[in-house]
């Protein structure tokens, strides 16, 4: 049975090392298996090849010898062939224009005179021609090569028993073919010929000082008996492109295991993230419903208390109706959050901007704190610069900003209670800044604060209610301004919060995205 475990990290995890992680650890393995047996048999393609060459080399240098001797024929005419002595046919030879120690042996078998004639009469004299309709021919095995002298109708006409002159063979013959006739393309091929004994190069179509070739072939075609044919590649050695080929197959699977554990990252960090938003939205829903509940709990008890006539005094009816509005103004400040949030997360949170006196939207959030900032017993310190110009922004929303930024100063101030509240005009901007002397923010949580959701890890902050919607939503509107907010605070040291507002609004700025959540 498989267990599976609770924990949706954990069943992630097995996902991935189940379906993902171990198949790719199972195919790599099995690639890199591969790399060996993919070079050894390019290796072994090669040195065929190599070897097919040689083949052929022997097979065309034969063809081409029985050509020659076959066109000598003709060249002497069939008088001397019939006759067949050895003077008469040199002689015949010279008369030609041929050399006389062309053959070691030239001479006619099982024909008639009449035969020969005809046979050598009027048949074609192209030597590409006659190799062409040599191709195939099996010579009788012996130290003499032969050919059949009417190419078309060789059992009449009989068969022509020759043997080139060493010399003529491995000088002129060779040379003829590996420079006419040899069969290259694109020169890939450097073919050597050696002679016993010493094996002395007596031809090679390029040079290779180091002397090492990839295979060799000893030739038996009677003209040529003997020598050794070895070949290489031109451009690479068949070792180099196996090492070659192998590394790069292994940096392919390495490159290719490389991606795939990129991709299993970003997987897991996207999951992780999932998991860590829906356990800061579960956390929001809990903080929402007890932010919700208890202004309306106190709300109810003074509101039946003030119905009910139980009030000692018109002082303490005060009170209650302070508490009453106090708290109502919370749950207002809240839903405000909560209605903006879900307007941006649609897309459909407009603004409307307007040439507007910031100085009087500071004083009027200000005046409307006046009650919590004073029953609190809060020290209001404010700095408006009088020449504060004004500025093209959105009243309503650079409101709310503002009561986020006084309330958490108010909410994350536990201790000493001071609030300061300056504004003045900044490099074509007014910088409103919000500093109080309360618990402070590590500094490792400066820029997480302004993600939606996010509330610090501080058993303080946890004591205070929230929705981590605040200052996401303050980050919102100043980024739709075209302005920032930046923090400066150290814990125990207080908090000032700096909302940045151009004054004159670029037309292009468009209302920005929420601030991500970025996983713990
Ligand atoms: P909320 O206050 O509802 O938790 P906010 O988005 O307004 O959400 O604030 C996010 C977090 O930033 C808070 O949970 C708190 O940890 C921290 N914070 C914000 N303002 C202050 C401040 N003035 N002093 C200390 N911490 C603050």
């Amino acid at each position: 049975m498989v267990s599976l475990t609770s924990d949706p990290r954990g069943r992630i995890i097995s996902i991935f090392v189940g379906a993902v992680l171990l198949p790719s650890i199972a195919l790599s393995f099995l690639s890199f298996q591969s790399v060996p047996k993919v070079s050894e048999s390019t290796a072994l393609a090669m040195v065929r090849q190599a070897d097919k060459a040689l083949y052929w080399v022997e097979r065309d240098l034969e063809t081409k010898a029985r050509a020659h001797a076959l066109s000598a024929a003709r060249a002497i005419g069939p008088e001397a062939l019939v006759d067949g002595r050895e003077e008469v046919v040199r002689k015949a030879m010279a008369k030609a224009g041929l050399p006389e120690d062309m053959f070691d042996t030239l001479r006619l078998e099982g024909a008639s005179p009449s035969k020969v004639v005809a046979a050598l009469s009027g048949a074609e004299d192209d030597l590409h021609v006659l190799r062409e309709a040599l191709r195939g021919f099996e010579a009788a095995p012996g130290p003499e090569d032969s050919v059949p002298l009417g190419v078309s109708d060789e059992h009449e006409a009989g068969v022509l028993r020759f043997s080139f002159a060493c010399g003529y063979a491995h000088r002129t013959l060779l040379k003829e073919y590996f420079e006419k006739d040899f069969d290259n393309p694109d020169q890939s091929f450097v073919v050597r010929v050696t002679e016993p004994p010493d094996w002395e190069t007596i031809y090679e179509t390029a040079p290779t000082p180091d002397g090492h070739f990839e295979t060799k072939r000893e030739m038996h075609t009677p003209s040529f008996k003997g020598l050794k044919l070895q070949v290489r590649y031109k451009e690479r050695s068949i070792k180099d492109v196996v090492h070659r080929l192998a590394m790069v197959k292994t940096a392919l699977i390495l490159l290719i295991d490389l991606m795939l554990g990129a991709g299993l990252y970003l997987v897991y960090a996207n999951v992780k993230r999932e998991l860590h938003l829906s356990r800061l939205k579960s956390d929001f829903v809990a903080n929402v419903s007890h932010e919700l509940k208890t202004p309306l709990a106190l709300i109810r008890l003074f509101a039946e208390t003030l119905e009910l006539g139980r009030v000692p005094g018109e002082d303490k009816a005060k009170q209650y109706y302070r508490i009453i509005n106090k708290e109502s103004h919370r749950l207002t400040q809240l839903i405000n959050n909560i209605l903006d949030f879900s307007r941006i997360e649609a897309g459909r949170k407009e603004y409307r901007f307007a040439r507007t006196d910031v100085a009087r939207i500071i004083h009027d959030v200000l005046e409307s704190y006046r009650f919590p900032i004073e029953q609190q017993g809060f020290a209001l310190e404010t700095d408006i610069a009088d020449d504060l110009p004004p500025a093209d922004v959105d009243k309503e929303a650079v409101s709310q900003a503002l009561i986020n930024l006084v309330n958490n100063a108010i909410k994350y101030s536990p201790a000493e209670k001071y609030l300061k509240v300056t504004a003045r005009a900044e490099d074509g901007a007014v910088a409103v800044a919000v500093t109080d002397r309360g618990m402070g923010i590590a500094k490792a949580d400066h820029k997480r604060i302004f993600e939606k959701f996010y509330r610090a890890e501080n058993s303080l902050v946890h004591e205070t209610k929230g929705s981590g919607l605040g200052l996401s939503l303050v980050q919102h509107i100043a980024e739709a301004h075209g302005g920032s907010v930046k923090v400066e605070s150290a814990p125990g040291k207080g908090s000032t919060f700096t909302l940045l507002l151009p004054l004159a609004r670029r037309e292009e700025v468009k209302a920005p995205n929420l601030a991500r959540v970025t996983s713990t």
